[in-house]
């Protein structure tokens, strides 16, 4: 049986194999073909290769730790943890004990990196107190979720022991949120002059969104050097203001991922995808988000009870893939390439490598 596809996607694939990255109408382009056709198998084919080729078979599982829980005053339209959402009535803060249970719980598993977050309107200052004890007790690289930063403040992560931040311009910036998309932009200069590392998803993608704002998130994270960016799917908690758009599914999702990792090229050090699933890594993912504590994306204060997918859970699926989440992480050595390429047949790399 032949297996035919057409030149143009052909090309472009080709394009993407060389690391050469794709502009935002090759991206859009792509993320307009039928879902069901060879075409799409082939960009998710050529997006796993990509990421067997580059991050070996690593398989990353970076610990979201949420802080706190309260009625967040900005009201983004997509998060649960909002006046509107009218999900929580009562502010949680999780206590230092509990934080340094599940960080020590994360490092003892294996765990590649701690992502702290916090609301919008969380104290700074407890921030950084929370890196300074979490450095003290753990090895694990710390990452920052937080709201728009200055350059001072910047300085201050790093002194408190966080290597990076995970910021996202998200899709429907200053429109389902009050933020300016150029001050989220701003935020990721201030990590690239400072040396933060720079990670992000595109997110949270619902069905309404353009596949032109889509690409050009996608081609902003290569252009800006993110330490990864893959593709994160909304999720429409009970009563969302979002839930007459639908969702997408994993499928969707998956091409979505497949699209970015042509994007991305040679650039990141993983590629993520949220919420944890299998299609996404025959797709390029290789890198999963487990929960605990506050997440936007649910009902109960600690998303370990909730939505949140654990270590053991990612771990698992990581395995069932191919993909080894006990490796040394790719994100946070000196190195981008620090293993060598993944299980599949290695006459398929034999082409890239020349
Ligand atoms: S996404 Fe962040 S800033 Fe927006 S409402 Fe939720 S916690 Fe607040």
């Amino acid at each position: 049986m032949s297996w035919t596809i057409s030149p143009a996607v052909d090309e472009l694939i080709k394009k993407a194999l060389a690391m050469d990255g794709l502009t935002v109408e090759e991206a859009e382009h792509l993320l307009t073909l039928d879902l069901c056709s060879r075409e799409v198998y082939a960009l998710m084919e050529a997006a796993a290769k990509m990421t067997r080729l580059t991050f070996g078979n690593k398989g990353e599982r970076h610990y979201h730790i949420g802080l706190n829980v309260e009625q967040c005053r900005f009201d983004c339209r997509f998060c649960s943890l909002t006046p509107s959402a009218g999900i929580f009535t009562e502010p949680v803060e999780f206590s230092r004990e509990q934080v340094l249970t599940w960080a020590r719980d994360a490092e003892a598993k294996g765990a590649d990196a701690l992502n702290i977050m916090t609301t919008g309107t969380y104290g700074f200052q407890k921030l950084l107190e929370c890196g300074r004890y979490l450095k003290a007790a753990v090895s694990v690289p710390l990452v920052a979720n937080t709201r728009d930063i200055s350059h001072k403040e910047g300085e201050a992560l790093l002194e408190a022991g966080f290597v990076g931040c995970y910021h996202a311009v998200r899709l429907g910036e200053g429109r389902d949120t009050p933020f300016k998309p150029e001050a989220r932009r701003h935020t990721v200069q201030v990590f690239r002059d400072l040396g933060l590392k720079w990670m992000n998803c595109v997110e949270p993608v619902g069905p309404e969104h353009q596949k032109r704002e889509i690409a050009e998130l996608m081609v902003f994270a290569r252009e800006q050097g993110a330490t990864y960016s893959g593709v994160m799917r909304r999720i429409n908690f009970p009563g969302s203001p979002m839930e007459p758009h639908g969702m997408i599914n994993e499928r969707e999702m998956a091409r979505m991922v497949a699209v970015s990792r042509l994007v991305m090229g040679d650039v990141p050090r993983a590629h993520c995808t949220h919420e944890p699933n299998t299609a996404a890594l025959l797709a390029g993912a290789n890198l999963f988000f487990p929960e605990c504590g506050s997440s936007p994306r649910d009902l109960q204060a600690d998303s370990a009870k909730g939505r949140g997918s654990d270590l053991d859970r990612c771990a698992r699926i990581l395995d069932e893939m191919g993909l080894d989440p006990l490796l040394p992480s790719n994100c946070f050595g000196p190195e981008a390439r620090l293993h060598a390429p993944g299980p599949c047949p290695s006459d398929l790399y034999a082409p890239l490598r020349s």
